[in-house]
């Protein structure tokens, strides 16, 4: 079994827990230590039991509790890309201080922390590297999609053998076309290496679902402005045909404990 639980999810910040009955690592640390510290509590989960954190991309929103959470908690190790660690040095604890707890991993790598093996999968983002992941132990699959403009057959072939997705939904085209933001910017969520819509995001949960294994999908990065949770449940069901059980990340609360058995 692995357990998964996000801690929040949106522009504001993201980070999520995954674990089985040995291990227990971080997806992201863009809420701060402390919010972080809070949540896991109100799930039950003690943050002195993560040992390591993956991190997707350098943006703000998924690592600005790095260097806090590094300080915290001395046998934490990180994951990351070095494309991403060099992009934001800041957000990272010195080079020189990080050196003995930092992992780099390149695009398409895969290897183990504790009973977890960890597959990379490199994702279409405007960031200067982007990663998702699929985590899997001896029983079962989980994959993690968050910030990615369009997918690629690529990410449809690592995530085949998941039993449960944790897929970004950000915006609903309508809202966003006529929604507040200024043009560059509707560009820029819409574009490749943007963020991915409800729709598309539906149409990829589809094709995955129709292969049989994947039962539950979560999702993840909905905007604040562009989209509402309703519309991306509704545009989402109405493009699956296989039974797969729906959830809605919050920005402020953690979700429900998900077992994946
Ligand atoms: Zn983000
Ligand atoms: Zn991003």
């Amino acid at each position: 079994m692995l357990k998964f639980v996000n801690l929040g999810s949106g522009s504001k910040g993201n980070a999520s827990i995954v674990c089985d009955a040995e291990t227990m690592i971080l997806i992201d640390a863009g809420l701060s230590a402390t919010q972080i510290k809070k949540r896991m509590d109100a799930v039950g989960f003690d943050l002195e039991n993560v040992t390591a954190v993956l991190i997707t991309h350098e943006h703000g929103d998924h690592v600005s509790g790095c260097k806090r959470l590094f300080e915290r908690q001395q046998r934490l190790q990180f994951y990351v890309n070095p494309i991403s660690y060099r992009a934001l040095p800041d957000a990272f604890p010195e080079p020189h201080q990080f050196a003995s707890r930092v992992n780099f991993f390149n695009a398409g790598d895969a290897f183990e922390i504790g009973s977890l093996k960890i597959q990379t999968i490199p994702t279409l983002h405007d960031s200067k590297s982007s990663t998702g992941f699929a985590i899997q132990n001896r029983d079962v699959a989980l994959g993690y999609m968050t910030d990615l403009g369009a997918v690629t057959e690529d990410n449809f072939l690592a995530l085949k053998h998941v039993d449960y997705l944790f897929m970004e939904a950000n915006y609903d085209h309508e809202m966003l076309w006529n929604g507040p933001y200024p043009p560059f910017l509707k560009a820029r969520v819409h574009g490749d290496r943007g963020h991915l819509c409800n729709t598309h995001s539906g149409e990829f949960i589809n094709l995955l679902g129709n292969l049989g294994q994947l039962r539950g999908v979560m999702l993840g990065h909905l905007s604040e402005k562009n989209n509402h949770p309703e519309k991306a449940r509704q545009t989402v069901e109405n493009r699956l045909n296989a039974d797969i059980d729906l959830r809605i990340a919050s920005q402020s609360e953690p979700s429900k404990i998900v077992e994946v058995e």
